[in-house]
């Protein structure tokens, strides 16, 4: 029997690291996962496993659903909470692990390490009113988004699985119960630095930081000045994350500081949607009334927020805390060209130019207005460019778009690369489908009703959306009209 045991631990391929539970205690509640009635796997990402190392057919059997569950604990895990403050909708909180426990960092063949969170697994010590759970809904939800920024090739936390409890949770109403197993290069956040610098030691601060410069950047831990780098880098990192989102049409819907990674991949998909029509006044959530998470307003928050990372990096940064701060803010002021520079490449791209020319803001810019002045649709717009279709988009036959047209024409045939050699870069660059809403919707609704074979078939086409092949044609079409604007809720 021991034997027996040993084998089937051994060739489950979990082989894991704890060098956050190594941090000093105050970063952290060590926390197991609170069994669940009767899990079964609900969706897989077998891929995803498979280049994690894990053995596909031994999580896909029942006792791998167990250890997806949280009812049984792999070798080598020592599952915690995350202690981790925030700033919600601009209010400074005490947060953390509320309903999610780290089971540990996976080390890959490739010797990679990724943090593996269950996210729906019972109460913690912060935790406060909640239960501890997920309803199945937003956890596929969570499951298709992200999988589909992977597939855009935005940097994302990736879903491994959701399996269900078998419990009912109480919402609004009584809801399937599910647990998400979600990957990620780490799950340290602005918040976890905020909650450091108020509630930490000085020590416990730089040993945070150090912590996250080895593990994020370690290119710069050993240079004298790293705490300012690192606080550059992740500015960096953040304005080339945010900029993609815009890009596509993204909108996070809930960017508080608990939901902005150090490390700048995408975390936390609750109320988030791709935006149709171009507006940058699109909001999606229902408890984002005053549209501070707006579509156009991301950028904004995204300063804002690593503004709050760095002040709380401040006590490293310089002894004296007014050099302290103009060095912040010195590089905090760097965001936005950051920002700029990497969208407009992106824009560029998106319009098949290769070469940098002044104008092109201009051009970029007017096509943009038109497409808001005449409620075109953002990706739709971009892919019909893509497929020399202008008659479809909205805007033709106006002849402010036949002089754009032309304008983007002769601005092409100025650069050197060849007519073929755009097409593939916007063909990279533009997708020809996005999870639109309606489409996750009747997605989750079927998988609700216990077919999943709606929500694999999206998932495929998700996950190369710069195919252009023809399965993908039926999810480029839009939503009918509809009496009532889109709206998504927090996931809970
Ligand atoms: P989120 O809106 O998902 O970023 O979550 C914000 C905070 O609320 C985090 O500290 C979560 O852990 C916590 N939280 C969300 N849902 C629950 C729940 N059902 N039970 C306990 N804590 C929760
Ligand atoms: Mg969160």
């Amino acid at each position: 029997m021991g034997d027996t045991m040993t084998k089937e631990l051994s060739e489950t391929g979990w082989n894991f690291d704890n060098s956050y539970a190594r941090l000093p205690q105050t970063f952290f509640t060590s926390q197991n996962p609170t069994p669940v009635r009767s899990p079964k796997l609900a969706v897989f990402n077998k891929p995803l496993a498979a280049s994690l190392g894990l053995n596909v057919s031994t999580l896909e059997s029942e006792d791998g659903a167990a250890v997806l569950a949280g009812n049984k604990i792999p070798e080598g895990a020592s599952p915690l909470a995350q202690a981790y403050a925030g700033h919600q909708f601009g209010h400074f909180t005490m947060l953390g692990d509320g309903r999610a426990v780290l089971l540990g960092e996976q080390i890959t063949p490739q010797d990679e390490r990724f943090d593996i969170q269950l996210k729906g697994s019972g109460r913690t010590p912060y935790s406060r009113g909640g239960d501890g759970r997920a309803a199945l809904g937003p956890m596929l939800r969570e499951y298709i988004i992200s999988e589909a920024m992977f597939g855009l090739g935005i940097p994302t936390t990736r879903s491994l699985a959701v399996v269900t409890t078998g419990e009912e949770i109480a919402r609004e109403s009584y809801l399937p119960g599910a647990i998400l197993t979600r990957v990620a290069a780490s799950h340290l956040r602005v918040g976890t630095f905020q909650y450091a610098a108020r509630w930490g030691s000085q020590e416990e601060l730089r040993e945070l930081a150090d912590y996250a410069i080895k593990r994020h950047y370690p290119e710069i831990q050993d240079e004298e000045n790293r705490y300012l780098m690192f606080l550059e880098e992740v500015i960096k990192r953040q304005a080339m994350l945010i900029a993609k989102w815009q890009l596509v049409g993204f909108i996070h819907g809930v960017m508080n500081t608990d939901n902005m990674t150090i490390s700048g991949e995408t975390i936390d998909y609750g109320p988030c949607a791709f935006m149709d029509t171009y507006d940058p006044a699109t909001v999606f959530s229902s408890i984002d009334r005053e549209g501070r998470y707006a579509y156009g307003n991301q950028p904004n928050i995204g300063v804002w927020n690593l503004a709050r990372l760095a002040e709380a990096l401040l006590p490293l940064l310089h002894e004296n805390q007014e050099q302290a701060v103009t060095l912040a803010q010195d590089k905090l002021s760097d965001f936005a060209q950051f920002f700029e520079s990497n969208w407009l490449e992106g824009m560029r791209a998106k319009l098949g130019l290769f070469n940098e020319e002044e104008q092109d803001n201009p051009l970029i810019k007017d096509l943009l207005d038109m497409m808001q002045k005449h409620n075109a649709d953002y990706t739709n717009t971009f892919r019909a460019l893509t497929l020399n279709k202008p008659e479809e988009i909205i805007l033709h036959g106006t002849p402010e778009f036949t002089e754009w047209l032309e304008r983007w024409n002769t601005r092409r045939d100025r650069q050197e690369e060849s007519k073929e050699s755009s097409i593939q870069l916007m063909r990279n660059s533009n997708p020809a489908v996005i999870p639109r809403n309606h489409r996750v919707e009747e997605a989750l609704e079927a998988a609700n009703n216990g077919d999943y074979s709606v929500m694999e078939r999206l998932l495929e086409v998700l996950s190369n959306p710069y195919a252009y092949s023809e399965e993908q044609l039926e999810y480029t079409t839009l939503p009918g009209p509809s009496p009532r604007p889109y709206r998504t809720f927090c996931g809970t």
